[in-house]
């Protein structure tokens, strides 16, 4: 029952309304798929595209260091070798019946060919050079102060030591000290082998202008000690006495190469550190580009897509929206129009086309359902009558006054109430049998009567209607037309037995309120 009054509500909203909302909201739903395709594809390519930009950088970085790795560790690995080599035939120069002057001579000839080294020198257990490439080192020209030669005076198992960036006392030239000690075979200290590696030759290896304006490469002792660290756009940076961060130190020192990112020192802008260690030198060779560096593109062309994809879904959403607003204004324009079209000019109800087009509907529906139906066919009484006494335009107030005392007496949702022609109208009572339109129709019948329609003198006129009634269930050959037909017969019968009463069809003549009644 619930079922069938909210079909009848649903139906009671123009066909042209209702389709206009249901393609508004495929339309709706389209641009919503559009906007996430957009949205998706999108973030798929920034996504995508960041993912590129750090490959790039990680495959430069890793170039450059490695790069800068390799010529490190043949360079050191040869000047370690050098000075074993230099440390054993010193050593020996007895058996080998080499003077001073030749071993220094060869040291010389070792320094000139090598571009990285400044110098060679041996020294006794104090620190005093004993022999070097240099041909006019002062007699009492120490380095027992230095780090280099402490380490290994102090530890015997030091091995190959790289000192910070120092200057040679002597030449004042710049460079790093590589180092070895001399021992006897019982372990007596008997001093140190040093070759002074030059500045400019660690600066071009580490160009960090290969990584971009503010990319660095730097240089570190495996002790975490920072040796020299180069960058394009600030030059050298103080590299002595600054350490490895010891949150990060421990895994530099446990991996052969990596990756983090950190604020080095912290409050200074975010870098991406890439760290590889040199081979058999004590030494780690790290590169650094600041994070919005590295996505500084990246960044300007998310940024673009950002800024056009919100363009495109702004356009699609306003165009959606003006899209629907204006569909459904017209759509509600058409409706009203339609409204217009089915409605009786001088009462305002229902007219004979709209009344047409419903009766079908309940005809069809009422088959469908084996329900029934019901219709009354209402005609004023002796109105010609009334229009000669009272005039033309009293008459058309007194039809306007019937057709809103009518539409008082029905409530459903479905019932409908009919201007058919003149001044007959009609009520379709959808679900209703013969008791209820017999109900309906008392009601009109009492309603009229009650009228109280007063002439321009104020005198009270009567009114009253015949009604036709006819309630049934629509079974196989019968027509819509059928029902009309008894509804009339029954409305004419009802005339015909005096008027101001209700004839049932279809066991006419059935007089269901005499005329005496009605006076
Ligand atoms: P009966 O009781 O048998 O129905 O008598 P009647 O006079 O009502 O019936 P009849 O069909 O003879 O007359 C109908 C009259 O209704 C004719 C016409 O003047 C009048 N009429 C029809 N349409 C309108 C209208 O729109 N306005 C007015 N004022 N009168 C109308
Ligand atoms: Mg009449
Ligand atoms: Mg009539």
């Amino acid at each position: 029952m619930l079922g069938g009054s909210a079909r009848r509500m649903e139906q009671v909203r123009p066909e042209v309304l209702q389709r206009a909302v249901r393609f508004s909201r495929v339309l709706s739903l389209l641009a919503a798929v559009a906007v996430c395709a957009i949205l998706t594809m999108t973030v798929i390519t920034i996504v995508l595209s960041r993912q590129d930009a750090t490959e790039a950088n990680a495959s430069t970085t890793e170039n450059v260091l490695q790069f800068a790795a390799l010529e490190l560790a043949d360079d050191i690995g040869a000047l370690h070798t050098m000075l074993v080599d230099a440390r054993s035939v010193f050593t020996d120069r007895q058996s080998w019946s080499l003077t001073d002057a030749q071993l220094q001579r060869w040291m010389q000839v070792r320094t000139q060919r090598g571009r990285e080294l400044e110098g060679i020198a041996i020294t006794d257990p104090g620190g005093r050079i004993l022999l070097s490439s240099y041909s006019d080192v002062p007699a009492d020209f120490t380095v027992d102060d230095r780090d280099y030669f402490v380490v290994h005076r102090d530890n015997p198992s030091a091995g190959l030591y790289v000192s910070l960036v120092l200057r040679n006392r002597f030449t004042g030239e710049p460079g790093i000290m590589v180092s070895i000690g001399r021992r006897a075979p019982d372990g007596t200290f008997l001093g140190i082998m040093l070759a002074l590696v030059r500045l400019s030759y660690l600066d071009s290896l580490l160009d960090g202008g290969r990584l971009g304006p503010e990319g660095a490469l730097s240089l570190w002792r495996s002790d975490g000690a920072l040796v020299l660290r180069n960058r394009v756009s600030g030059g050298h940076e103080d590299p002595q006495g600054r350490a490895i961060s010891p949150t990060y130190l421990a895994q530099i020192l446990n991996t052969h190469h990596g990756t983090f990112d950190a604020a080095l020192p912290p409050g200074t802008p975010v870098r991406r550190h890439t760290f590889v260690h040199v081979a058999d030198a004590p030494l780690i060779v790290s590169a650094s580009i600041p994070v919005s560096e590295i996505y500084s593109r990246w960044s300007h062309r998310a940024l673009a897509m950002v800024l056009v994809t919100s363009l495109a879904v702004s356009a699609i959403m306003a165009l959606t929206v003006l899209f629907r607003r204006e569909l459904l204004r017209r759509a509600e324009a058409e409706a009203q129009l339609n409204e217009l079209a089915r409605a009786d000019g001088l009462t305002g109800i229902a007219n004979r086309r709209r009344f047409d087009e419903r009766l079908g509907q309940e005809w069809r529906r009422s088959y469908r359902s084996s329900g029934t139906m019901a219709l009354l066919m209402i005609d004023v009484d002796h109105f010609k009558a009334f229009n000669d006494t009272h005039g033309h335009w009293t008459g058309d107030d007194l039809l306007i006054r019937i057709a809103a005392t009518l539409s008082q007496t029905v409530h459903r949702p479905g019932d409908l109430i009919a201007r058919y022609g003149g001044e007959e109208f009609a009520a379709i009572l959808p679900d209703t049998d013969r008791e209820g339109a017999l109900r309906i129709a008392e009601r009109i019948l009492d309603a009229v009567r009650a009228l109280r329609f007063e002439d321009s003198a104020g005198q009270v006129l009567p009114v009253t209607v015949s009604i036709g009634a006819c309630a049934l269930s629509p079974s196989p050959g019968q027509q819509v037309a059928d029902i009309v037909r008894l509804a009339d017969a029954a409305l004419y019968e009802a005339k015909d037995r005096g008027r101001n009463c209700i004839i049932m069809a279809p066991d006419m003549p059935r007089v269901l309120r005499p005329v005496a009644e009605a006076s």
